[in-house]
């Protein structure tokens, strides 16, 4: 039997992170096992869906990788499928109408509560006997066993069994004909030959109530793995309150594609102590015994460790193809400062995200932000002769060669009977605006003759109105 997994999003909103690992975990298995990645668009519920978070999906799908062999599937393309579903259902007595009325349903509830028992629909209409009532649109619902119980293989939670008594007699089709979530999804695994269901496990309640509908349509049962849920550093669900939740927010804010696969793909998955993985790897190692059973947290921290390890091994092309984007989006001057890639590059060892990949290349294309902090520590009257003489031999230098302007700046300090830092530092503050920037040698080159001395004129005009105030 070959493996078939499915990711089945609502497209209701942005893509969650919590869904996407989901889906990764699906794609994985799918890929590891020489088996087949299905996408499935859960779009019953019209008032909610939209088409731009249909796109939002498939946005974020396609920037992380999670390519898929089947679909894009929608669930509001299949409705005749449901129907044709449910009737048969009907027609072999394993579901039948309901016509009770909310009111009645409501009654019925508050009694079983007031009785401390669990609120269930109570099978009036199951067992109705002569003409159905007129007038009244019926609730289909299918006929749960009334004895026994359903256990269900989980790979992740081991046996769960659920008394048939506590499962009522659940409805697959509302009054207006429409079939109800259990039901679509039932009959979409079913039919799409869904071998294995890994979903989150806020949905493991569902399950044996959706093992009833399956064996009612006589259909084999798929294997489920429940993945625990994601919670931010409070214990609390992931949410909006911990930062990004959605898929492009982390995109927008810079971390690479397989930085957040790998982080993602370790949230609640273990194999060993390992924690960088290619993706190919990832493939490789990716077992159902490494999941965890209880929540997993969210640590930014880590997120932005092993983003900044991506962004310091990647390929230079790799990487330059990656930042471009943000550079581009950025308020800069491309065309008036060094090549983007020397600039990406001087940038690989330091930066955490994209985002600070651009930010930091301000100083090589941007108008002169200066850092006030910097400057007051940095641009004091001691060092003003200092960089006024570095100026005077960079405006002389024939080549602007970052390792020839470092010797400058170190014989400049030598002359002045001062420490390189002390030199090196200051200048950096000048020509920079702040106080990190990469080595002294690339930054200068990078920023150039024109710029540097420019904004060693305005650092040595700052230094002079500090002496005279
Ligand atoms: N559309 C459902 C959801 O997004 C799918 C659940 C499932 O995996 O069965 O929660």
């Amino acid at each position: 039997m070959s493996v078939v997994t499915r990711f089945p999003p609502s497209p209701t909103g942005y893509l969650h992170v919590g869904s996407v690992r989901t889906a990764l975990f699906n794609w994985l298995y799918a890929r590891k096992v020489g088996g087949k990645f299905i996408l499935r668009i859960e779009d019953t519920d019209r008032a909610r869906s939209s088409q731009e978070a249909v796109d939002i999906i498939f946005a974020g799908m396609e920037w992380l990788g999670l390519d898929y062999d089947e679909g894009p599937y929608f669930q509001t393309q299949r409705f005749d499928r449901y129907g044709e579903v449910i009737e048969q259902l009907l027609a072999q007595d394993k579901a039948y109408h309901c016509y009770c009325s909310k009111d009645r349903l409501e009654t019925l509830r508050a009694e079983q509560m007031a009785q401390k028992l669990k609120p269930r629909y109570d099978g009036r209409c199951r067992d109705r006997i002569g003409a159905p009532p007129q007038g009244i649109a019926p609730v289909v619902r299918l006929k749960t066993p009334r004895e026994g119980a359903v256990a269900i293989e989980d790979k992740v939670h081991g046996y769960i069994t659920t008394s048939n008594l506590e499962l009522d007699d659940l409805v697959i089709s509302r009054s207006d004909g429409t079939p109800t979530y259990h039901l679509t999804v039932v009959v979409d695994d079913i039919d799409m030959g869904v071998t294995h269901i890994i979903r989150g496990d806020d949905h493991i309640n569902n399950t044996p109530r959706q093992v009833h509908i399956i064996e009612a349509l006589d259909a084999p049962r798929p294997l489920y793995a429940h993945v625990p849920m994601i919670n931010g550093a409070d214990g609390k669900k992931l949410s909006k309150r911990h930062g990004a939740v959605s898929v492009l927010e982390f995109r927008e804010q810079g971390f690479l594609p397989d930085a957040l696969t790998n982080y993602l793909a370790r949230l609640g998955w273990a194999h060993g102590d390992q924690e960088i993985f290619t993706r190919a790897e990832l493939i490789n190692a990716f077992d159902f015994d490494g999941l965890n059973k209880s929540a997993a947290t969210f640590d930014w921290d880590k997120l932005l460790w092993l983003n900044q390890q991506y962004i310091q091994n990647a390929e230079p092309a790799a990487l330059l193809a990656l930042a471009a984007p943000y550079l581009e989006s950025a308020q800069l001057q491309l065309d008036k400062g060094p090549d983007i890639a020397a600039a990406v590059e001087a940038q690989r060892t330091r930066a955490k995200t994209l985002v600070e990949i651009a930010e930091q290349s301000h100083m090589f294309y941007g108008e002169f932000i200066r850092d006030e902090a910097a400057a007051k520590k940095h641009l004091r009257p001691v060092i003003g002769p200092a960089l006024k003489a570095i100026q005077g031999k960079f405006a002389a230098v024939e080549t602007w060669h970052g390792t020839e302007l470092k010797d400058i700046v170190e014989q400049t300090a030598a002359e002045f009977d001062m420490k390189m830092g002390k030199v090196a530092q200051p200048l950096r503050v000048a020509v920079t605006g702040s106080s990190a920037s990469p080595s002294i040698d690339t930054t200068l080159e990078l920023i150039g003759r024109e710029r540097c001395l420019e904004r060693l004129d305005a650092a040595l005009i700052y230094i002079a109105e500090r002496a005279v105030a």
